[in-house]
């Protein structure tokens, strides 16, 4: 006779997905002393993970549909130049997705929004230093802030909501004098604008290594990695059971599912489908941009950043809604880079690289972290969004506690990834 396992009988867990989330899901596993498998059909940090802002924006709360915000997206859209790109020949798939984001949108919602994601927020970089201490990575990260600024004082003023939540859920931020800006980006033609000086802010200097790194210390301390892509998944009382492209079949004991874009692929078989969509982004890394900033610094008006890294200076950013599956259109890269030539007028283009990601975007801009509402072996981690890298190290630990059966150090309700039933 067989007997149904419990949490306590757990001790192998297949993480899938080796981006930022999956990784520090894996390492914080392999910790807690599981035994670990990862899979993913590219080497860890090489996804949507490699080429973001690497910007860990603790204070970027404030959901992306908010009451206003429908009046705002025609200016958008109607700008060949602007932040906000859809391909309409893709519209009709993404439709169920923009209700439900336009249903998010109330002060009702925004309020709860705002406080789900500051309570991530606020445990960033304390996971931050202990994810990167524990894998020998802590100096691929900066921790001097980083500089927000708008075009316009009246552009700031339409956003001084978004400062007085900053304010009242504890977040720091200072505007800075001309003298200050200057001081701190020489070289930067802020136009006349509003710039705001964010302390708590940090960087990392090359975010698919970082990522890397944190599989690799898992993999050192004995996680097992496999280069594949699941394609079928089936539970039991007995655990889970994985079919990959290869035709590889891989037993355990628990699965998260960290497929990041992709994560709908195998919640399907396991569940339902819940509202992910690809918010595309670009960036165009510049090896010898000839400017060297101290400080990254992000184009609130045009919605892109520029960070300086380890190989060169990212202009990284842009918000496209395409299939899936659709060719990048590198235009918008290049895009960025002239925004970026227009803010720093001395800024040299020679030897830039594109690349296109896809953020994993759920409707209420509130990622799942969860475990799965109808098998007691399956968690979720995926839809972290605009901020993947931000939230990976506290998603892992999360995850951990889940996977244990213990409290997470939070209210982790929020996350449910049944919310939208
Ligand atoms: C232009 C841009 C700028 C950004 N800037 C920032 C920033 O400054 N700060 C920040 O916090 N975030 C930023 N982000 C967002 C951040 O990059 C993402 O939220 C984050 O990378 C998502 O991580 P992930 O691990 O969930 O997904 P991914 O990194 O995409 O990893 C998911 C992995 O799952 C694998 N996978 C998929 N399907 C399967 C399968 N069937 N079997 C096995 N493996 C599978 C994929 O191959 C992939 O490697 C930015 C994003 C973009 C596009």
């Amino acid at each position: 006779m067989t007997s149904v396992k419990t949490q306590a009988d757990t001790r192998h867990v297949v993480v899938i997905g080796a981006g930022t989330v999956g990784s520090s899901c894996a390492w914080n596993l392999k910790k807690a002393g599981f035994d670990v498998t990862v899979i993913d059909p590219e080497l860890p940090g090489q996804t949507t993970s490699y080429g973001n802002a690497g910007i860990i924006s603790t204070s970027h709360i404030t959901p992306f549909s908010y009451p206003g915000v429908t009046s705002e997206i025609p200016g958008w859209l109607f700008d060949p130049t602007g932040p906000l790109f859809i391909r309409w020949l893709d519209f009709p798939g993404f439709i169920p997705w923009f209700w439900k984001f336009w249903r998010s949108g109330t002060s009702k919602h925004v309020n709860w929004s705002c406080r789900a994601q500051a309570r991530l927020m606020h445990h960033a970089v304390s996971d931050f230093d202990e994810i990167l201490a524990d894998t020998n990575s802590s100096h691929m990260r900066k921790e001097r802030g980083t500089i927000t600024f708008y075009d316009s004082r009246a552009e700031f003023d339409k956003d001084a909501w978004k400062y007085d939540i900053k304010d009242e859920l504890g977040f720091e931020w200072e505007l800075l004098s001309p003298s200050e800006l200057s001081i701190m980006v020489p070289g930067l033609d802020n136009k006349g604008g509003v710039a705001v000086y964010n302390p708590d802010w940090q960087f990392i200097l090359d975010p698919g290594k970082t990522t890397a790194m944190i599989a690799q210390a898992c993999f050192a301390a004995g996680g097992n990695w496999i280069q594949d892509r699941v394609t079928r998944v089936e539970t039991s009382d007995q655990g889970v059971s994985l079919v990959t492209e290869s035709g590889r079949q891989i037993t355990a004991d628990a699965l998260v599912v960290a497929a990041g874009v992709w994560s709908n692929q195998i919640v399907r078989q396991l569940d339902y489908k819940v509202p992910l969509a690809p918010k595309r982004g670009y960036h165009s890394m510049i090896a010898d941009a000839g400017i060297k900033l101290d400080y990254p610094v992000m184009s609130i008006s045009r919605g892109f950043v520029m960070t300086p890294m380890n190989d060169g200076l990212r202009i990284a950013g842009a918000a496209e809604f395409a299939a899936l599956d659709a060719e990048p259109n590198y235009d918008r890269a290049k895009i960025l880079l002239r925004h970026a030539q227009e803010y720093l007028p001395g800024l040299r283009c020679n030897d830039v690289s594109e690349w296109l990601g896809q953020r994993p975007m759920m409707a209420d801009s509130i990622p799942v972290i969860s475990p799965s509402p109808s098998r007691t072996n399956v968690f979720y981690a995926f839809g972290h969004g605009h901020y993947g890298l931000t939230q990976g190290p506290t998603t892992g630990k999360i995850i951990t506690a889940m996977v244990c059966g213990q409290e997470p150090a939070m209210d982790v309700s929020d996350y449910r990834f049944d919310r939208f039933r």
